[in-house]
């Protein structure tokens, strides 16, 4: 043991714990875990936990996903080291602790190709060699479902209708599932600040503080599952998914995207530049723009994702931006100085965290090193088409995007990218396939 783990080891047991789950990010967000007796903690920190590769690769649905390396190569493992800098003590299950563990091939030692964690830090070590560090702030939206035995789901929204939006308390959430996930976010030490009840019946938003961008898509990706498990214990489900309900709108996740530089100074903010912002902003903005078709593969990573764009829903239908404008893809808020920074109101909640800000600031990066400006911000109403170019309107068209986007899969690389074309490909073609409801009531009465 080192002198490392043994501090860990006695503050663990201070803390009463006798099980530490060990999580880690598969390719598309879901966390994988493990429970770990604690007195074999060590023991997996020296040899590591094994995992099947194909875990990566599993649909939801229970299918194995071909993908290379996975099923074709018999199956292999990945080695999983717990982050012991991560522990924290888990606020509703007793003597459990969890922290996040890290992804590596067995042989080799080395970082597994599709480990999104692992994509992000090699991202933010590029930004590192132009002297950036990104910041990221991220706002997460998404539905709570009660059992609805017999409805075509078995789910319907907590509450189902409110009109209570933007509120808090009983009338929009009659079963305080706020206030009880909020206290439980803060006691897990994830940076949670705020929640409300959003816009639709049982939407909920939830926002964390903003921090350097790997601790920032940690925070976001225990959160989630964190959520999820809260909402578990009430036996109810929370969804991240983009667009559960056609009647009503999607569930967003939001980035605040700002930068500093290597000594900490804030690097996007100028009093004197345009629009009150530094060259750096305004080529991130523009570097955001010129690679959103690709980036919406990673921001907007389903089938159901692009059932969320379209006029009057919040969310983004145009690649374009704007200052203070909730129509525009890419949003400045009012805010300079050390508030100064961008909102990326393309990805949805459903999104990777781990690769929506790997892939923003990746794009931002490739706007700096172009040095471009953006074209000029939207005025005004941000759905009329004609006003700037259409995002892509269903998952092939963006995963077609990523593709062609080679200056952007440069910045991912090709491991990564290949692992998730061929991922996301087999998901949208599977739904091809599938027959719908909407199909049958449109066609089976008529035809
Ligand atoms: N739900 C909207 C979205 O999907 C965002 C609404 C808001 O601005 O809070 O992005
Ligand atoms: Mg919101
Ligand atoms: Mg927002």
């Amino acid at each position: 043991d080192t002198p490392d783990i043994r501090r860990h080891m006695e503050w663990l047991a201070a803390q009463g714990v006798d099980v530490v789950r060990v999580t880690y990010p598969d390719l598309i967000g879901t966390d994988r875990a493990r429970d770990v007796l604690v007195d074999h903690l060590p023991s997996a920190c020296d040899h590591g936990l094994a995992f099947c590769k194909a875990v990566y690769h599993t649909s939801p649905q229970g299918d194995v996903v071909p993908v290379a390396g996975g099923l074709d190569a018999g199956l292999p493992d990945v080695t999983v080291r717990p982050d012991l800098s991560t522990l924290t003590v888990l606020p509703w299950e007793p003597g459990v602790a969890t922290c996040l563990g890290e992804v590596t091939e067995p042989v080799a030692g080395a970082p597994a190709a599709e480990s999104p964690r692992d994509l992000l830090r090699t991202v933010l070590a590029r930004c590192a060699e132009h002297g950036l560090r990104p910041v990221v702030g991220p706002e997460l939206e998404y539905f709570l479902l009660e059992p609805a035995p017999g409805s075509p789901t078995g789910w319907r929204r907590a509450p189902e209708t409110t009109g209570a939006v933007y509120t808090a308390g009983l009338r929009a959430d009659p079963g305080n599932h706020l206030l009880r996930t909020l206290r439980n976010l803060r006691d897990l030490g994830i940076g949670a600040i705020a929640g409300n009840h959003e816009f639709d019946g049982g939407q909920y938003e939830i926002n964390l503080t903003h921090s350097h961008a790997l601790d920032a898509a940690d925070r976001s990706f225990r959160f989630k599952a964190a959520v999820k498990e809260l909402a578990r214990l009430e036996g109810r489900l929370a969804t991240f998914m983009a667009k559960p309900f056609g009647d009503a709108g999607g569930s967003g996740f939001h980035l605040h995207l700002s930068c500093e530089h290597a000594d900490g100074s804030i690097a996007f903010d100028d009093p004197t530049g345009t629009y009150g912002l530094s060259a750096i902003a305004r080529h991130a903005v523009a570097g955001v723009i010129a690679h959103a078709p690709a980036l919406a593969a990673l921001a907007n990573p389903t089938v159901n994702s692009y059932k969320r764009f379209g006029p009057d829903t919040l969310a983004p239908w145009l690649i374009d931006w704007g200052l203070d404008n909730r129509s525009a893809m890419v949003r400045i808020p009012p805010e300079r100085g050390s508030g100064a920074r961008l909102e990326l109101r393309l990805g949805d909640a459903s999104a990777n965290p781990y690769l929506l800000i790997a892939g923003t600031v990746a794009a931002a990066l490739l706007g700096v090193q172009a040095g471009e400006e953006p074209p000029a911000p939207l005025e005004g109403y941000g759905y009329d088409t004609g006003k700037a170019a259409v995002l892509p309107t269903n998952l092939p068209a963006a995963l077609d995007a990523l593709e062609t986007d080679t200056a952007l899969t440069g910045q991912l690389g090709e491991g990564f990218t290949t692992s998730f074309l061929t991922y996301k490909r087999n998901e949208a073609e599977r739904f091809g396939r599938h027959v719908t409801d909407w199909e049958f009531i449109e066609y089976a009465y008529h035809l």
